[in-house]
């Protein structure tokens, strides 16, 4: 016998058509990939992060052209207190809603623990971690208010695991995973699901800065750095694309991971398997 179950859960392409998304640090690499899947999933998209005026002005054409959805941008500093809180007013003044929070912003430092510049500690302390603490807390009163919420930390596989020189990156990244729980408790009960993705190596801007360094430290070509160096804890010897974790955030602001809240879900070819 066939028994009737009632859901909402949609599995159409415009799935998140009428959200609103902003993502932290999409001008680029990862953040930008998610932007874009969730623009191809129909929700409005708020862009932020570091760049030349024209290529974003760009970006924002294209993307709203190519998916019909609203593009705004906010060119906050996630240094900054102030601005952030003026990101997310600026943005719930728009549409009247914050759906959908990717807290992706992140930037690298790659040094031994007791020469590990101060003033880089504080900067990757303050973009990589404090700015999620600052974006979750101004948005939760507008999620509360529609009984709705997503909010993804891009941590990292070293939100999980260390390794060494990267004292900042990994402190921060264990952070957000911390943060994630914490969220994830806090608002079980309100509609809103907070979750951490823990990418293994994706190429992007960030990464190649530390092929390059890595090549000129230990004399060794591209090639080499990437497959002895960045990828010799990745087992299926690949970067992860950012369309894979577009698609994940997009996953996770569905109807459909009502029920996964909390978890810090590795997305690394096998990286923490060992
Ligand atoms: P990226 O350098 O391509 O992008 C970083 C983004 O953050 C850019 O849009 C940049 O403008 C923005 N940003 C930097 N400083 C900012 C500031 N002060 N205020 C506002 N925006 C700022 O790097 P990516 O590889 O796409 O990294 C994105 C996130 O993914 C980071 O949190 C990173 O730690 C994480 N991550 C990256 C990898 C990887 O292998 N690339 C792996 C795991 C996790």
């Amino acid at each position: 016998m066939n028994i009737p179950i009632k859901t909402d859960i949609s599995t159409s392409s415009r799935v998140l058509a009428g959200k609103v998304a902003l993502v932290t640090g999409s001008t680029s690499g990862i953040g930008l990939g998610i932007a874009r899947a969730l623009a191809a999933a129909g929700a409005d998209i708020v862009l932020n992060g570091l760049g030349v005026a024209g290529e974003i002005g760009r970006t924002r054409e294209q993307l709203s052209a190519e998916f019909g959805i609203k593009v705004s941008y906010s060119p906050a500093d996630m240094t900054r207190p102030k601005e952030i809180a003026e990101m997310i007013a600026a943005t719930v003044a728009g549409s009247g809603r914050l759906d959908i929070l990717v807290n992706n912003a992140g930037i690298q430092h790659v040094a031994p623990l007791d020469q590990f510049p101060v003033e880089k500690w504080d900067q990757i302390l303050a973009i990589n971690l404090s700015s999620a603490f600052h974006t979750t807390r101004l948005a939760l009163p507008a999620m509360r208010h529609n009984g709705f919420g997503r909010i993804i930390n891009i941590a990292s596989t070293h939100g999980l695991v260390g390794s060494p020189f990267k004292a900042a990156y990994v402190t921060a990244k264990h952070g957000i995973v911390g943060l994630t729980r914490v969220t994830a408790l806090e608002t079980a009960e309100q509609g809103i699901t907070c979750n951490a993705i823990c990418p293994g190596y994706v190429n992007t801007p960030l990464v190649e800065a530390q092929i390059d360094a890595q090549a000129r430290a230990h004399g060794i070509s591209r090639d080499e750095v990437i497959r002895d160096v960045l990828l010799a804890q990745q087992p299926n010897k690949r970067f992860v694309k950012t369309e894979e974790l577009g698609a994940l955030a997009v996953f996770l602001s569905t109807s459909a991971a009502a029920t996964i809240t909390g978890i810090a879900l590795p997305v690394d070819g096998g990286w923490t398997a060992h």
